[in-house]
C-alpha cells in the first residue's frame, strides 16, 4: 500500500439530479468568447477567431452548498453564467459527429473572473491563471445526465433577485460538439472533465453578500451567496 507523504486530496465531486452517485471532477476546461454579444462588449470581434481555451483547477469547483467567498487581490469580482459539459469519456481528436458519446450531462455553472486582473493580463500579453484560475472560482449546480441533443434554451443569471444575464444557448459561435472537439485537438480528454462553454452578454460585478442564481432552460440550476 502506498504511503502518501502528506494527505492526498480527495477528488472534487459533484451531485448528479436523480442519483446518489456522484460525479468526480478531472480537469476544467473553459472557452472564451463564446456569444457574439459578449464578445463585443468585451470590445472583441466575433468574426473568424479560433475558440479561446483556459483552464481551472478542479479543486476550484463549488459543488452546491460550497463557499463562494469574494477573492483576495481584486476590486472587480465578476460572474459569468455558463453551460457545463461533463464527459463519461474521453479522447483525442474527436469529431463533433461523435462528440455527443462523450457527454454525461450538462449542469449550469459560474465562470468567476477577477476581471481586473484579466484586463491587466491581456494588455500585458500575460497568462490569466490569476485572473480565472484562483480558489472557488468555479460553482457548479447538479449535473442533469444527457438525453440526447445538447441544451439550446434559455440561460439566465440574477443577483439578488434582479436580472443581469439572460441568453439563448442556441446563441453560442461555437456549438457544444464543436467545443470538444476543438477542446480534443489540445488536450485528450478523459471521463470526469468538465467543459465550461462561455457567458453570454450581462457579465457584471459582485459584492460580498449578493445573492447569485443562475438558471439554464432544461439543465438546472446554480445558486451562492458571496460570502
Ligand atoms: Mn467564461
Amino acid at each position: 500500500m502506498t504511503r502518501f507523504a502528506v494527505s492526498p486530496l480527495a477528488p472534487t465531486t459533484l451531485p448528479i439530479q436523480g442519483s446518489d452517485a456522484v460525479f468526480p471532477v478531472r480537469r476544467v476546461f473553459c472557452v472564451g468568447r463564446n456569444y457574439g454579444a459578449h464578445v463585443r462588449e468585451m470590445g472583441g470581434d466575433t468574426k473568424d477567431q479560433p475558440p479561446l481555451f483556459f483552464t481551472k483547477p478542479a479543486d476550484a469547483v463549488v459543488a452546491p452548498g460550497g463557499a463562494v467567498t469574494y477573492p483576495p487581490g481584486t476590486s472587480d469580482f465578476h460572474h459569468e453564467m455558463e453551460l457545463v459539459v461533463a464527459l463519461k469519456a474521453g479522447g483525442a481528436d474527436v469529431a463533433p459527429s461523435e462528440a455527443l458519446e462523450l457527454v454525461y450531462g450538462y449542469a449550469a455553472g459560474v465562470d468567476l473572473t477577477r476581471r481586473d486582473l484579466q484586463t491587466a493580463a491581456k494588455k500585458a500579453g500575460q497568462p490569466w491563471d490569476s485572473a480565472k484560475a484562483f480558489d472557488a472560482s468555479a460553482p457548479v449546480g447538479a449535473i442533469r445526465p444527457a438525453t440526447g441533443e445538447a441544451p439550446a434554451g434559455a440561460i439566465r443569471l440574477s443577483v439578488n433577485g434582479q436580472v443581469r444575464q439572460d441568453g439563448r444557448l442556441g446563441d453560442m459561435i461555437w456549438s457544444v460538439e464543436e467545443i470538444i472537439a476543438e477542446v480534443s485537438r489540445l488536450w485528450r480528454l478523459e471521463a470526469g472533465d468538465l467543459i465550461f462553454t462561455g457567458t453570454p452578454e450581462g457579465v457584471g460585478a459582485l459584492a460580498r453578500g449578493d445573492f447569485v442564481e443562475g438558471e439554464i432552460e432544461g439543465v438546472g440550476s446554480v445558486a451562492f451567496t458571496v460570502a
